[in-house]
Protein backbone atom coordinates (compact mmCIF):
# COMPACT_ATOMS: atom_id res chain seq x y z
CA UNK A 1 0.00 0.00 0.00
CA UNK A 2 1.26 3.62 -0.93
CA UNK A 3 2.09 6.33 1.93
CA UNK A 4 0.46 9.46 2.08
CA UNK A 5 3.47 11.24 0.70
CA UNK A 6 3.63 8.91 -2.74
CA UNK A 7 0.35 9.68 -3.87
CA UNK A 8 0.62 13.08 -2.97
CA UNK A 9 3.77 13.00 -4.95
CA UNK A 10 1.95 10.77 -7.49
CA UNK A 11 -0.51 13.23 -8.08
CA UNK A 12 1.94 16.21 -8.03
CA UNK A 13 3.46 14.32 -10.98
CA UNK A 14 0.42 13.91 -12.91
CA UNK A 15 -0.07 17.49 -12.57
CA UNK A 16 3.29 18.67 -13.75
CA UNK A 17 3.95 16.57 -16.61
CA UNK A 18 2.23 18.10 -18.83
CA UNK A 19 4.90 19.53 -20.85
CA UNK A 20 4.08 22.70 -23.50
CA UNK A 21 3.55 21.55 -27.20
CA UNK A 22 3.64 24.26 -30.07
CA UNK A 23 1.43 23.78 -32.85
CA UNK A 24 3.21 24.41 -35.93
CA UNK A 25 0.66 25.03 -38.75
CA UNK A 26 1.67 25.02 -42.82
CA UNK A 27 1.49 28.65 -43.85
CA UNK A 28 -1.68 28.64 -45.57
CA UNK A 29 -1.59 28.93 -49.02
CA UNK A 30 -4.95 30.14 -51.34
CA UNK A 31 -4.95 31.63 -54.85
CA UNK A 32 -7.33 34.63 -55.03
CA UNK A 33 -9.21 35.93 -58.34
CA UNK A 34 -12.26 38.21 -58.58
CA UNK A 35 -14.65 36.08 -58.00
CA UNK A 36 -13.47 33.63 -55.41
CA UNK A 37 -10.92 32.24 -53.24
CA UNK A 38 -8.80 28.81 -53.67
CA UNK A 39 -7.64 27.49 -50.93
CA UNK A 40 -5.13 25.23 -51.50
CA UNK A 41 -3.82 23.44 -48.68
CA UNK A 42 -6.38 22.91 -46.28
CA UNK A 43 -6.35 18.86 -46.12
CA UNK A 44 -2.60 19.29 -45.06
CA UNK A 45 -3.77 21.51 -42.41
CA UNK A 46 -6.34 19.94 -41.25
CA UNK A 47 -3.80 16.44 -41.04
CA UNK A 48 -1.87 18.69 -38.72
CA UNK A 49 -4.74 19.56 -36.45
CA UNK A 50 -6.36 15.93 -36.89
CA UNK A 51 -9.35 17.24 -37.58
CA UNK A 52 -12.59 16.03 -39.82
CA UNK A 53 -12.36 17.83 -43.57
CA UNK A 54 -16.82 17.28 -43.00
CA UNK A 55 -16.44 19.05 -39.38
CA UNK A 56 -14.28 21.62 -40.72
CA UNK A 57 -16.35 22.37 -43.65
CA UNK A 58 -19.43 23.17 -42.05
CA UNK A 59 -17.59 25.93 -39.66
CA UNK A 60 -15.93 27.33 -42.97
CA UNK A 61 -19.48 27.59 -44.30
CA UNK A 62 -21.45 28.79 -41.62
CA UNK A 63 -18.42 31.13 -40.29
CA UNK A 64 -18.06 32.72 -44.08
CA UNK A 65 -22.22 32.52 -45.01
CA UNK A 66 -20.80 32.11 -48.14
CA UNK A 67 -20.78 29.40 -50.69
CA UNK A 68 -17.82 26.37 -50.69
CA UNK A 69 -16.92 23.47 -52.49
CA UNK A 70 -14.38 21.41 -52.70
CA UNK A 71 -12.29 21.50 -56.14
CA UNK A 72 -12.07 17.90 -56.47
CA UNK A 73 -14.03 14.58 -55.10
CA UNK A 74 -11.01 13.74 -52.83
CA UNK A 75 -10.64 17.33 -51.60
CA UNK A 76 -6.85 17.09 -51.95
CA UNK A 77 -7.11 20.06 -54.45
CA UNK A 78 -8.74 22.08 -51.76
CA UNK A 79 -11.41 24.25 -51.20
CA UNK A 80 -13.27 27.02 -52.99
CA UNK A 81 -14.53 30.21 -51.32
CA UNK A 82 -16.86 31.40 -53.71
CA UNK A 83 -17.23 36.17 -53.20
CA UNK A 84 -15.96 38.69 -54.26
CA UNK A 85 -13.38 40.99 -52.23
CA UNK A 86 -11.39 38.43 -50.13
CA UNK A 87 -8.35 37.93 -48.59
CA UNK A 88 -5.74 35.13 -47.06
CA UNK A 89 -6.72 36.91 -43.75
CA UNK A 90 -10.44 35.66 -43.94
CA UNK A 91 -9.28 32.43 -44.11
CA UNK A 92 -6.78 33.04 -41.51
CA UNK A 93 -9.22 34.23 -39.20
CA UNK A 94 -11.67 31.27 -39.53
CA UNK A 95 -8.89 28.56 -38.75
CA UNK A 96 -7.74 30.47 -35.75
CA UNK A 97 -11.73 30.49 -34.30
CA UNK A 98 -11.75 26.78 -35.22
CA UNK A 99 -8.50 25.72 -33.68
CA UNK A 100 -9.57 28.29 -30.28
CA UNK A 101 -13.09 26.75 -30.19
CA UNK A 102 -11.77 22.69 -31.48
CA UNK A 103 -8.57 22.04 -30.91
CA UNK A 104 -6.54 23.75 -28.32
CA UNK A 105 -7.34 22.76 -24.72
CA UNK A 106 -8.30 25.59 -22.30
CA UNK A 107 -6.09 23.94 -19.89
CA UNK A 108 -3.17 23.44 -20.75
CA UNK A 109 -3.30 25.32 -23.84
CA UNK A 110 -1.79 22.39 -25.92
CA UNK A 111 -3.50 21.42 -29.14
CA UNK A 112 -3.06 17.37 -28.25
CA UNK A 113 -6.85 16.48 -28.67
CA UNK A 114 -9.52 14.73 -29.66
CA UNK A 115 -12.98 15.75 -30.98
CA UNK A 116 -15.78 13.06 -30.73
CA UNK A 117 -19.63 13.40 -31.06
CA UNK A 118 -22.71 11.70 -29.30
CA UNK A 119 -25.69 12.41 -30.06
CA UNK A 120 -25.39 15.98 -31.02
CA UNK A 121 -22.96 16.72 -28.35
CA UNK A 122 -19.48 17.51 -29.57
CA UNK A 123 -16.57 16.50 -26.70
CA UNK A 124 -12.89 17.95 -27.11
CA UNK A 125 -10.92 15.86 -24.70
CA UNK A 126 -7.33 16.76 -24.34
CA UNK A 127 -4.88 14.01 -24.87
CA UNK A 128 -2.00 15.75 -22.52
CA UNK A 129 -4.06 16.91 -19.19
CA UNK A 130 -7.33 15.22 -19.82
CA UNK A 131 -10.02 18.10 -19.96
CA UNK A 132 -12.82 17.50 -21.10
CA UNK A 133 -14.87 20.25 -22.62
CA UNK A 134 -18.63 19.23 -24.05
CA UNK A 135 -20.06 21.78 -26.36
ZN1 LIG B 1 -4.94 20.05 -21.74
Amino acid sequence: MQSFEELVDEAYNKITKVKKTVLVLPPIESEITTTKQHWTNVIPILETISRDHNHFYSFVKSETGKEISWLSADRSEGLIIHGKRQSKKDISHILMKYIKKYVTCSSCKNSNSTLTRENSIEKLECIDCGMIKLM
